[in-house]
């Protein structure tokens, strides 16, 4: 015992010197048999299950969505669980939710898309008639969008339990951007079943409340969907339909497979066909069955004016659902197509049986295999907006994060493999060699003085969460791939993290772990000054002086922030050359020399001459003689 704390102590004395510098350690948690020290899950790493059985009903005539589930939950954690926590978000639109009381301004984008996180005064909310296991009503306690069960006895390590709870709600038009209705025409449904809370080996039970701008962090689970419609609605669903010959002609059935087969787009409603179901509206109903496989979260949306494109990648079904005016939607199945086949090649294969995206007035979300997006008149804006939310397959759907604590883990590396994306679809254009570049842009503004706060801090403390969450993280990791580890290590290294944490759920210690491992690179100041504070950059050229055949240039690092210096050296014969330092040229002093060896004068020195770093004083880059 006292050895070891003889140990500690000189342990401790470095340490505390080395506290000053940007090199120090980072503390993350103990690394464990379950997140191991490499950054992948441990051997005994667990998390739950839940699936879900879910019969739902639309009534058009009062938009009430109402449902009976059964909800299987498998208890996979080491613990006895004498209670659960479920998710019953409708109540964000309930009279005095938090989200009215809060009256939060809406988060708004360049480009003048807005995210107004409300219902726009709509009073909702979800009646839940029923909750019983096994035939025994259970105790439950709501607390605004979460609710507390009581199970008769603990769930113990290995158990399962069938929860069995039977609800209603009205359907929102504007669903706090997250989904929503027009009329009772077109239909975009998300947060509409009670599902479970996730219980991980981090926090335990994580009921953070669903106040707006933080989204959704769920278990994996299957899921057996049969919902009730009027008989003329076309269905987009995160699952695929079980019960083809009920609800599909044969005409229809010959049409989608052919599309399975086709790079190009083919028509399984025609826009003459769209407007013809429009106009007649089918009287009954029709039932879908619909079934999806190891996915945290299952939507859809329904309308009876919907045309409808598909072609195929890969043996599955890219589908665009769209009203006939929605003209910016032509393009859709290709850009969809492109885009979903674009990051299984770069990033990991797309894992499901069908990808879906409608066209309705959700301004942009993403479930498992689905999307919501709205018509935009821009093409750029338009691929922008669909590829974006599709790009959320594999940021948080495949790498199972949690949205509601870490959006830049979501948003944040979603925005980064958007741009390689858009940079590809519209190749040989002005606008792909400069998208990335509007995260600089936006560098400058949100930067100021006290206008940002620490990207791991949560999204309902952001002031300014397009920047956290959309725009800062894209730009750290285009210049850690860059500037720091190179294109090809940095691409290795993430790809392993979302091969490692597929269908899992990675903290932001099992990323870090995972980029330091297999990268070879300690990155602990690089995350420290991105992720954890707001450090500034701000790269120096404090003077030139030659001497003999030499010439010495002194640098300065004078923000909080340390980056590798790419410098530009014009000679007195017009020649330029490059220079590219280490950040290890700052272990030592924040004052770096550099000599270069040089028969005739320099003239110029410029760092960072492509200006691709947010470096807060330019001025000071530049040393002309
Ligand atoms: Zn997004």
């Amino acid at each position: 015992m006292l050895l070891f704390a003889v140990l500690s102590l000189t342990l401790q004395s470095p340490q505390s010197v080395a506290d000053s510098s940007p090199f120090r350690q980072l503390a993350l948690p103990t690394a464990s048999r379950i997140r191991s020290s490499s950054g992948a899950p441990g051997p005994d790493y667990w998390q739950q299950e839940a699936s879900y059985t879910i019969r739902a009903s639309l009534d058009t005539a009062t938009s009430t969505l109402s449902g009976s589930e059964r909800i299987h939950y498998v208890n996979h954690s080491p613990d006895s669980l004498p209670f659960v926590w479920m998710q019953i978000e409708q109540n964000i639109f309930a009279k005095n939710s938090v989200t009215y009381q809060l009256n939060q301004p809406p988060l708004q984008f360049p480009g003048g898309v807005s995210f107004d996180f409300t219902g726009q005064g709509f009073i909702g909310g979800i009646t839940i008639d029923q909750l019983a296991a096994g035939g025994v009503p259970l105790t439950r306690t709501e607390y605004g969008t979460m609710m507390r069960v009581e199970l008769p006895r603990p769930l113990a390590p290995g158990g399962a339990v069938d929860f069995d709870v039977d609800w209603r709600f009205p359907v929102p038009p504007y669903g706090g951007g997250r989904m929503g209705r027009v009329g009772n025409r077109l239909y975009e449904l998300g947060q509409w079943y009670p599902r479970m809370v996730v219980y991980d080996d981090v926090r335990g039970w994580n009921p953070l409340p669903y106040i707006g701008a933080g989204e959704f962090y769920l278990e994996y689970g299957n899921f057996d969907v049969t919902l009730t419609l009027p008989a003329g609605y076309v269905l987009g669903a995160t699952g695929t339909v079980a019960n083809p010959e009920e609800v599909f002609s044969a005409d229809t059935r010959a049409r989608l497979e052919k599309a399975r087969g086709s790079e190009q787009a083919v028509p399984i409603v025609t826009p003459a066909e769209a407007t013809a179901n429009g106009k007649r509206l089918t009287a009954g109903t029709k039932t879908w069955h619909l079934t999806a496989t190891n996915v945290r979260d299952f939507a859809w949306c329904a309308s009876p004016d919907y045309r409808w494109d598909a072609s195929g990648y890969d043996g599955k079904l890219i589908n665009t659902l769209y009203r006939p005016a929605a003209a910016p939607w032509l393009e859709a199945n290709r850009m969809a197509r492109f885009t979903i086949k674009y990051f299984s090649e770069q990033w990991y294969p797309y894992p499901w049986p069908q990808a879906t995206t409608c066209e309705g007035p959700v301004e942009g979300m993403e479930y498992p295999a689905i999307t919501f997006v709205p018509a935009l008149p821009k093409r750029e804006d338009q691929f922008w907006d669909l590829m974006h939310e599709f790009g959320h397959q594999w940021f948080p759907m495949v790498t199972g994060t949690d949205e509601r604590r870490y959006p830049w883990m979501d948003e944040g590396f979603n925005s980064f493999i958007d741009y390689g994306a858009a940079a590809e679809y519209f190749k040989g254009t002005a606008y792909a060699d400069t998208v990335w570049r509007e995260v600089l842009w936006s560098a400058r503004t949100a930067t100021a003085p006290g206008a940002e706060k620490p990207m791991i801090d949560q999204p309902v403390e952001q002031q300014n969460l397009a920047w956290a969450a959309y725009q800062k993280p894209p730009l750290m990791l285009i210049l850690l791939r860059d500037q720091v580890l190179g294109r090809e290590t940095f691409t290795r290294a993430l790809r392993d993290y979302i091969r490692r944490w597929a269908f899992k759920h990675p903290q932001p210690a099992d990323f870090f772990r995972t980029m330091s491992n297999v990268s070879g690179t300690d990155l602990d100041w690089f995350w420290r000054e991105w992720v954890f504070t707001t450090a500034h950059l701000d790269q120096a050229v404090d003077s030139v002086t030659p001497h003999g055949d030499s010439t010495y240039v002194y640098l300065s690092n004078r923000g909080e922030m340390v980056m590798p210096v790419t410098a530009e050296l014009v000679h007195a014969d017009g020649a330029k050359e490059r220079v590219s330092l280490p950040v290890a040229m700052w272990y030592l002093s924040s004052r770096f020399t550099l000599r270069v060896a040089s028969p005739s004068p320099l003239v110029g020195v410029t760092l960072d001459p492509d200006a691709i770093y947010p470096d807060q004083d330019r001025r000071n880059n530049v040393w002309k003689r």
